[in-house]
């Protein structure tokens, strides 16, 4: 029997969302949700679900959505990820589960991101939730840091009966769910209310609290039964070349969050001021390379460029963003790398010296090893340099913290159940990986919060 085409997403108008932070998806509706959980094959053995970091049961959630039961299907996806409908938007499933599905030999895997997302969508109009038994178990766990593995952390030892504290250092809580992805990806009302769900099954939210700052790390190891450390890797990785410091050159990190945080893009009617050049270059292509250039494109700019040492097809950002980016203008020079970047007299950027690359032998990750063609420097005229280089673990709470054991890059060490050097003390996320994807950093929460759950009851 023929597979039936993928139901196609709709989408918002290129020309008209450069000029809006609003969804890009518009969403499926019932009948095309329906139509596209029935393609589904119902595999005997679902391999889409060896894909996924927190192990929904993909299977049976798309056959509930096909049998038009939204409210099993929900209730079904929310057991094992607390915030579907951030997941169903910005997982990377073309490498996960979808990139597992049998359908993907076709070309048109079932698409299981947009299926979640709209399921959690149906709850969040009806406002349908989880009940979650009240009582207390009577053991506490600080979890430090509100980012996705923090979430899910908190939320798995709070279904296992245990008093969760959520210490958070920005006055929002989502970590890069709120500060780095943009709304034209992930819309802040999803995040809101998903976020609030958080609060309803009472864990509390402490924010604009700096554990190691105005949170004292050794009152909370005294207080707290069990610590979890979730605090990122908010930190940028610089490019270390002459010129970095010019006004008009950005870190990927306060670009985001003067626009997304801080809501520059609102500005005069948000406080927050940003400088946003008519020629903007951002170094690198991966997710957060593309924010920051689609972000760029929404503020005015009216060329944008992703300057790239590889091609865009050994390029980290998911593929779906590459193709909204392209739709959207951004253009892709690729084969190139940064020298050093120039200014004028008022130290304002103007220009960034790039230099030809080739590819030689690969690298660690298997990947095409770029190296400089020798002579072939040029230069790009530039008002705004962007730089999307990556990112490293938060030091403000590590240096705070001398006695817990770290890597040089930062990177907090664990033993094979989550734990630091520090007995009670458990690590997870970004902070551990130095960077990676939402799903994983809440893959590392629920495994971390069955870790806390045994030591707890077997320490
Ligand atoms: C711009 C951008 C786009 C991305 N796009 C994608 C994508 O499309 N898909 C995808 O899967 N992944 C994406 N990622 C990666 C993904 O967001 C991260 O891997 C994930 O958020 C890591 O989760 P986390 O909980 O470990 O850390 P974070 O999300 O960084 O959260 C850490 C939290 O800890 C808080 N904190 C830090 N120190 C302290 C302290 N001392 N006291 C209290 N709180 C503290 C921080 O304020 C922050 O809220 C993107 C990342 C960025 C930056």
């Amino acid at each position: 029997m023929a597979v039936q085409p993928r139901v196609p997403m709709r989408e918002q108008n290129p020309a008209v969302r450069i000029t809006n932070f609003m969804s890009v998806p518009l969403g499926y509706s019932s009948e095309e949700a329906v139509t596209e959980a029935k393609r589904c094959l119902q595999c005997k053995v679902p391999m889409c679900e060896t894909g996924c970091p927190v192990r929904m049961s993909i299977k049976d959630i798309i056959k509930l959505i096909a049998d038009e039961e939204f409210e099993k299907a929900f209730y079904l996806s929310k057991a094992d990820n607390a915030v579907p409908a951030m997941t169903g938007r910005v997982c990377p499933q073309e490498d996960q589960c979808e990139g597992k599905c049998v359908l993907d030999k076709t070309g048109q895997p079932i698409n299981i991101g947009k299926l979640f997302a709209f399921v959690a969508d149906w709850a969040r109009k009806k406002d349908i939730l989880e009940q979650i038994p009240e009582e207390s178990n009577g053991k506490k766990v600080a979890i430090v840091g509100a980012g996705p593995a923090g979430i899910t952390c908190s939320v798995d030892l709070r279904k296992l009966g245990y008093e969760v504290t959520v210490f958070e250092a920005l006055h929002m809580a989502g970590g890069v769910l709120q500060y780095g992805i943009p709304a034209f990806r992930l819309p802040r009302d999803v995040v809101d209310y998903e976020l609030s769900y958080l609060e309803k099954i009472g864990v509390d939210i402490q924010l604009n609290k700096v554990v190691g700052q105005n949170v004292d790390f050794e009152v909370l190891k005294k207080e707290y039964d069990a610590i979890y450390l979730a605090t990122g890797a908010g930190a940028p990785r610089f490019l270390n070349c002459e010129g970095e410091k010019l006004k008009g050159v950005y870190s990927a990190n306060e670009f985001l969050i003067r626009v997304n945080l801080m809501k520059a893009y609102k500005f005069p009617d948000w406080d927050t001021p940003i400088i946003c050049g008519d020629k903007v270059g951002v170094i690198g292509c991966g997710n957060v390379a593309m924010d920051a250039a689609r972000c760029a494109k929404r503020l005015g700019a009216k060329e944008v460029s992703i300057l790239y040492r590889r091609t865009k097809q050994c390029a980290p950002a998911r593929a779906e963003e590459i193709h909204h980016a392209e739709e959207e203008g951004i253009i892709f020079k690729e084969m190139i790398s940064p020298c050093r970047i120039f200014g004028n007299e008022d130290g304002w950027v103007t220009g960034i010296e790039m230099v030809k690359t080739e590819f030689k032998g690969t690298d660690k990750s298997g990947r095409p090893r770029p190296v400089n063609v020798e002579g072939s420097e040029f230069i790009l005229e530039m008002d705004t340099i962007i730089n999307a280089l990556g990112t490293t673990p938060n030091r403000l709470f590590l240096s705070n913290v001398p006695e817990l054991d770290t890597y040089s890059w930062g990177g907090i060490k664990v033993d094979d159940n989550y734990m630091s050097n520090i007995p009670g003390v458990f690590a997870g996320g970004d902070a551990l990986s130095g960077g990676s994807t939402v799903i994983d950093a809440m893959g590392n929460g629920r495994d971390a919060a069955e870790a806390i759950d045994k030591y707890l009851n077997n320490p």
